[in-house]
């Protein structure tokens, strides 16, 4: 099963030429959940061509609560002539399974199969469900799109991203922002005869380095190896010669919100500061979100499936410094953490791989996990 899913390119990217439809692994899954027993619902999204799918499995007499696990179908492009083997093809060496996907994180549709070999379903006294979406490595439209199914509450959810079967309980959220200054170009012989977008953009730039230590002094969490939210300066780019005045000059940065922080909340922020700049220039600068924002996440420490998962793998919860899905897995209801096998370090690099020897520790957890929490026997 591992070395099929790893087989079929599920690739997302931004850039259309990468992007591929994660149609055929969702295909793959539906038939397979289906052949356990599973009752399976898949959904196109908005966007043509992607799939999210969901397989129920709901005791009689219990329609609601138990577990769902979790994950993504899609993966990242890969660098071409920088893997030494091909990205498709599960290849075993060195104690260690390659291929793209094979960590981060189609690998854990398979050991969840597998896991699931080993139990009785007719025996399950809660409901299971398996969730597989499309495009997290992108928009997350997958994960912005789970109400599309008819209503299922579970009690828990694990996302297995690569972990390393850590649980994880929180991460920061993520906002990608451009701030583009149209000003008015002229011969640079007269600088004050047009609107210089560069100088505009230097307001701009200072009055969101006010932001920058705004973060610094007001907020504080020390879950976070960075304690505050965080605003970084990523890419500008703006003018073409030096004898003109600038017209056009754009910014682009990256805002990380703390787990409960208000979106909105950062947009007002930017609006504030930027009040005087825009009174003095009007209509020269404005603000584009480059994709939808995604949320910190923070799972109550005090939760059940922490414990759960701890006891499990021995392993102590820990914060991510990378998004997940999870947010809007929670807006289920659920109690949700991330908990998977394979290690982040090797997601969406070349050559990337599993160890063989976390499999096998791994699927029995995940099986525990199913048991425990669906009580099957
Ligand atoms: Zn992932």
């Amino acid at each position: 099963m591992y070395r099929e899913l790893i087989a079929l390119p599920s690739v997302s990217c931004l850039d259309p030429s990468w992007d591929t439809s994660n149609k055929a692994i969702i295909e793959k899954l539906a038939s397979w959940l289906d052949l356990l027993g599973f009752q399976v619902d898949v959904r196109e999204l908005k966007q043509p061509g992607k799939y999210n799918l969901l397989a129920r499995y709901e005791p009689e007499l219990a329609q609601q609560g138990g577990l769902l696990l979790a994950g993504h179908t899609d993966t990242v492009p890969w660098d071409e002539g920088r893997w030494t083997h091909d990205p498709f093809k599960l290849h075993e060496a060195d104690g260690r399974l390659y291929g793209l996907g094979s960590a981060d994180m189609k690998g854990f549709f398979a050991f969840v199969l597998e896991a699931l070999r080993g139990i009785e379903l007719k025996q399950l006294t809660k409901p299971l469900y398996i969730l597989a979406t499309a495009d997290e490595e992108t928009t997350m439209a997958g994960a912005r799109e789970l109400h599309a199914f008819p209503e299922f509450r579970p009690e828990f959810a694990v996302i297995g991203e690569p972990t390393s079967m850590t649980p994880v309980t929180s991460h920061k959220g993520h906002l990608t922002e451009a701030v583009r200054i149209i000003g008015q170009s002229g011969h640079s012989s007269n600088p004050a005869a047009g609107v210089n977008a560069i100088e505009v953009m230097h307001d701009v730039i200072t009055e969101l380095r006010g932001i920058q230590s705004e973060f610094k002094q007001r907020y504080h969490d020390a879950t976070f190896e960075v304690p505050y939210p965080t605003l970084n300066f990523g890419a500008i780019h703006g003018g073409d010669a030096a004898n003109r005045i600038c017209a056009c000059c754009e910014l682009h940065l990256d805002m990380r919100p703390l787990p409960g922080m208000n979106v909105n909340e950062l947009y007002d922020l930017i609006d504030h500061r930027l009040a005087d700049v825009k009174a003095r220039y009007p209509n020269a600068i404005s603000l584009i979100h480059m994709h939808e924002p995604i949320p910190g996440y923070r799972c109550r420490h005090d939760a059940e499936i922490v414990s759960i998962a701890e006891e499990l793998t021995g392993n102590t919860a820990e914060p991510a410094n990378y998004c997940t899905e999870a947010p809007f897995v929670q807006d289920l209801g659920c109690e949700t953490i991330v908990m998977g096998p394979g290690n982040i370090a090797q997601a969406h690099q070349p050559d990337e791989f599993i160890l063989v020897s976390e499999i096998a520790p791994a699927q029995q957890q995940i099986e525990q996990l199913i048991r425990r929490v669906c009580g099957a026997q």
